[in-house]
C-alpha cells in the first residue's frame, strides 16, 4: 500500500487536544492507517510571526486513497475540527492544518496539489518532528535527518507525552 507523510499544526483553541482528535479521525478513516506519530512540538510561528506559537506533529500513514482523495479526506478532517479557510489569512492562526508532505515517491503539481510539499525543507516545524519518525527517509533527494540537522530549529520545543 502507498505510504505518505503528513504534517499537522494548529494554534487556535486547545491545539494538542484538537490535533489528537485529528490523528484519531485520520486513523479511524476508511483506507488510512497511521503507522507512526511524532511527539507534539511547540514551535514559533512561521511566515506570519505576530501570532501565538503552534503545536506541530508529523504522521506516517499507509493509505489506499489516491493523493487527491487523501487531500479531500484531510481537508474534511480540518473542516470537522472547525477550520474555516475563508475566514483565514495565509499562514495565520488556525485550529487544524494538515499538509501532505509526500506520497510514495510521487512528484506532481496541479491546481490542488503539489508533492512533495514545496516548502517542507524550509520549515523546521516540519523537519524536526518528521526526523523523529522518518529520519532515514529520502524525499526529493534529501535525507530527512540531514535536512533537520541543517535547519535552524531555534525555539522548537518537544512537549512531553500527555
Ligand atoms: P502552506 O501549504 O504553505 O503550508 P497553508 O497550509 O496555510 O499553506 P492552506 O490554506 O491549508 O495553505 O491550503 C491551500 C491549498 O494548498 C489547499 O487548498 C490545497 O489545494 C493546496 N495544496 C497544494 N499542495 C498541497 C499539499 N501537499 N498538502 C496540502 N495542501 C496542498
Ligand atoms: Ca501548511
Ligand atoms: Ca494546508
Amino acid at each position: 500500500m502507498p505510504d505518505a507523510y503528513l504534517a499537522l499544526g494548529g494554534n487556535v483553541g486547545d491545539s494538542r487536544a484538537i490535533l489528537d482528535r485529528a490523528v484519531r479521525m485520520l486513523d479511524d478513516s476508511k483506507d488510512i492507517t497511521v503507522t507512526a506519530r511524532s511527539s507534539d512540538y511547540l514551535t514559533p510561528p512561521w511566515g506570519m510571526t505576530d501570532q501565538p506559537p503552534f503545536v506541530n506533529l508529523c504522521l506516517a500513514i499507509e493509505t489506499a486513497l489516491t493523493p487527491h482523495q487523501l487531500l479531500e479526506r484531510t481537508q474534511a478532517v480540518e473542516r470537522a475540527l472547525g477550520r474555516d479557510r475563508l475566514a483565514e489569512t495565509r499562514w495565520g492562526p488556525r485550529t487544524c492544518d494538515i499538509d501532505i508532505l509526500a506520497y510514495d515517491d510521487l512528484t506532481l503539481s496541479d491546481r490542488d496539489l503539489t508533492l512533495p510539499h514545496p516548502l517542507m525543507f524550509e520549515r523546521a516545524f516540519v523537519l524536526v518532528p518528521l526526523a523523529e519518525i522518518a529520519g532515514g527517509k529520502v524525499i526529493a533527494g534529501k535525507r530527512i535527518d540531514d535536512a533537520a540537522r541543517q535547519i535552524d530549529g531555534a525555539g522548537i520545543q518537544k512537549l512531553p507525552a500527555q
